[in-house]
């Protein structure tokens, strides 16, 4: 309908040392495209760890749903993850990419299965030279878990 009209948005971590926000905009953003950006310390994390972190789970739960409230329009609500800190508040143990890959996977079902008409892709954000500048993205999908 309209060019400025919001039919995506995306999910991550607001680390200020990880240019995110940046790597999305130039590489899952098309041209002229206007997106959500729901950002916060840990991004989509809570949305695979539900039992672990309850209350994040429903803040990200109640921004989802506002902002399907306020932007009717959206159709796809993509999380997208990366080598994150937050990860320490769901296990002493470090996790790995493929855990990282999974969560990912899963955050993407769940919000599927909770929001009818909205569909998900997985983005894991590989830091290219580990300095949080370059990032390659990579699509996920079942397949990958
Ligand atoms: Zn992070």
């Amino acid at each position: 309908m309209h060019a400025h009209e919001v039919k995506r948005a995306f999910i991550f971590c607001s680390d200020p040392r990880v240019k995110l926000r940046k790597a999305v905009e130039q590489q899952l953003v098309l041209p002229g495209e206007r997106v959500i950006a729901l950002s916060w310390l840990g991004g989509p994390i809570a949305l695979s760890n539900r039992e672990i972190l309850p209350s994040d789970f429903a803040f990200i739960m109640n921004q989802i749903s506002f902002l399907r409230r306020k932007f009717p329009t959206t159709t796809e609500i993509n999380p997208v993850g990366h080598k994150c800190g937050y990860y320490e508040n769901v296990s002493a143990e470090s996790v790995n990419i493929e855990r990282m890959e999974e969560d990912l996977v899963k955050a993407a079902f769940m919000i599927m299965a909770t929001f009818d008409g909205i569909r998900s892709v997985p983005y894991y954000a590989h830091d290219i030279d580990g300095n949080g500048h370059d990032f390659d993205f990579k699509e996920l999908t079942a397949a990958n878990i």
